[in-house]
């Protein structure tokens, strides 16, 4: 059937399409696929040719490519999923031999009266697969059927279409490695940002911990240098916190902190406010505003929110319930100001706000 020259044009279009394949993108993969079935369906006249891939567990196999001769119907759609249940023959020798090689459909065995019902059904009198091998493992196979006419498989006709398994088998298993490569990647860039985020939060109250605001003031400080906005930072400090802890245990001075940092998060809801944990019973609030009178304004606000959390501290010298001190100071960042010597400036002055706060009596604000 085959004559010296559709044998090698048939190779020369192998060797071009596995050329294309080396350094194809997945669509021209699945193009090239096409292409080499549909070369080989017509090379030995064949009526469809197939790509069958198996689930990871072998298990089932689903028809991913389908050449048909014009006028013969496609089947892809039926074939998906087909379970080794249903074709126990076909499954048993393509796992173990790698190919399924019948001239004849009427002369399969008894065993294999499942395949011979589903041949008959497409009025298949003959067919061969070989298997997509790639790294010793079983991907799939490639096939192709005789309609209506028996056919002797040739050496050459077997030869030709291993060479084609080869070549869809490395593509397949090149995608798969690829599909992998992403995979991993995504994970890791998964736990990077999981990571990340873990590191950038305080474990006890879950908001941002002291490394967050130092690159948040970096963020803010260069920002508002660019910009021409001003700053604000707050340090807000719980008053006796120490005789909090003696009075009421460890655990409700830990019960305490959380309510406090939660109350502090939920007065400062704007997306340019942000909060933090500073350390031990200390938070800092960073507030991007053009008027010293609005940030203290705000420190009002979570003066008087913590106050209305009415947390018993009846050893507080101050209040009989918890209370807190705030420092604070406004800046507008000139454009050539330092960033590194603007936020040592910010720190500063809220600390000797807040230190002045505490000298002036506690729960009070002290801005500079
Ligand atoms: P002041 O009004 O001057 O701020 O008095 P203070 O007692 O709050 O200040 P001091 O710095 O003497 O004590 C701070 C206390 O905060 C001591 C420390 O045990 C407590 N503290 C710091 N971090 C934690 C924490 O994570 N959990 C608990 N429960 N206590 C903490
Ligand atoms: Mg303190
Ligand atoms: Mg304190």
């Amino acid at each position: 059937m085959c004559t010296h020259n559709n044998h090698r044009s048939f190779d020369q279009l192998l060797s071009q399409l596995s050329t294309r394949l080396i350094n194809s993108e997945s669509a021209e993969t699945q193009d090239c696929i096409a292409e080499a079935i549909a070369a080989f369906g017509s090379y030995v006249d064949a009526d469809r040719c197939y790509v069958f891939e198996f689930s990871d567990t072998m298990t089932s196999m689903s028809n991913t490519h389908e050449w048909v001769r014009d006028g013969l119907s496609a089947h892809i759609d039926d074939l998906q999923g087909i379970t080794e249940e249903e074709l126990p023959y076909f499954f048993n020798l393509m796992k173990n031999t790698f190919r399924f090689i019948v001239h004849d459909v009427r002369t399969l065995p008894e065993a294999a009266r499942n395949e011979k019902l589903e041949f008959e059904r497409e009025d298949i009198c003959s067919v061969v697969c070989i298997g997509l091998v790639a790294n010793q493992k079983l991907l799939g196979f490639v096939g192709c059927d005789m309609v209506h006419k028996r056919y002797h498989w040739t050496d050459d006709d077997v030869r030709h279409l291993s060479l084609v398994a080869d070549m869809i088998a490395n593509s397949l298993e090149r995608q798969r490695t690829y599909q992998q490569l992403i995979d991993t990647q995504r994970q890791l860039k998964e736990a990077n940002s999981k990571l990340q985020a873990l590191a950038t939060r305080d474990g006890l109250t879950g908001i941002p911990n002291r490394r967050a605001l130092d690159e948040k003031l970096l963020e803010e400080v260069r920002r508002a240098k660019r910009q021409g906005t001003g700053l604000a930072i707050l340090l807000i400090d719980i008053d006796h916190f120490k005789a909090f802890n003696d009075t009421y245990g460890h655990l409700k001075g830990d019960e305490a902190l959380k309510q406090v940092a939660t109350c502090l998060d939920a007065v400062m809801q704007r997306s340019t406010d942000f909060v933090a944990r500073y350390g031990g019973e200390e938070f800092a609030v960073l507030i991007s505003t053009d008027s010293a009178w609005q940030a203290l304004r705000k420190a009002n606000e979570l003066l008087d929110a913590i106050e209305q959390l009415s947390i018993e501290h009846k050893n507080s010298p101050t209040e009989p319930y918890l209370t807190v001190s705030i420092g604070g100071y406004f800046e507008l960042p000139q454009p050539d100001a330092e960033v590194a010597s603007t936020i040592s400036r910010l720190i500063d002055n809220a600390d000797q706000g807040l230190y002045q706060a505490k000298a002036d009596g506690r729960n009070c604000i002290r801005f500079r």
